[in-house]
């Protein structure tokens, strides 16, 4: 089987990792749907931006067992997003380099998911890798996206340091307004 034939959205993994076969690609932002909702549109276009994606296949022999299927995957991606801090776009960089294990079925997943330290995924000869590049996306992004630092001023956010400030403050206005008052009953005639 040449690696031509290897689709990436109904991929034959057993065979993918015997031939250690490759496969690469580019996908439009605006094609990954449940990515896009949590991108930011109103600056980038997401037609024009893109992933690209290289996967490629092994297996590895096991002592008295059934070869393992193996799947590398690394990931490049801009990814558009709203900062949280001073609401305008920002671009964060995605790099990412995972390599998954193939097991029969789920039973098989969930009885060897506790000791195994990379991800475990059920085998198929028509694996979604699109899918799983959408997956391995979406749980690359931010929980709460923000610049490291933001290009404009941000109004009506106090950072801690300038909260906790505010709050040693308070007592001292409150000391100074009691003053105030007994001036001002000094002063009464
Ligand atoms: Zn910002």
């Amino acid at each position: 089987m040449s690696s031509t034939t290897f689709r990436p959205d109904r991929l034959d993994v057993r065979a993918f990792a015997q031939n250690a076969a490759q496969l690469s690609g580019e996908i439009t932002l605006s094609k990954l749907e449940r990515l896009a909702q949590d991108l930011y549109r109103q600056e980038a276009d997401l037609a024009l931006k893109t992933v690209n994606w290289q996967a490629s296949g092994e297996s590895v022999a096991v002592t008295g067992g059934a070869a393992q299927s193996w799947l590398h995957l690394s990931m490049q991606a801009q990814i558009p997003l709203q900062c949280q801090r001073c609401l305008q776009g920002m671009t964060h960089s995605i790099e990412t380099e995972h390599s998954f294990r193939f097991v029969k079925d789920e039973a098989e997943a969930n009885a060897q998911d506790d000791d195994a330290e990379e991800d475990l995924l059920v085998a198929s000869k028509q694996f979604n890798l699109l899918e799983l590049i959408e997956d391995e996306l979406v749980m690359a992004l931010p929980f709460v996206p923000v610049h490291e630092v933001c290009p404009v001023p941000v109004k009506l956010q106090a950072s801690s340091e300038e909260y906790e400030a505010a709050l040693n403050e308070k007592p001292k206005a409150f000391a100074a307004l009691g003053e105030l008052k007994s001036v001002l009953k000094k002063a009464k005639p």
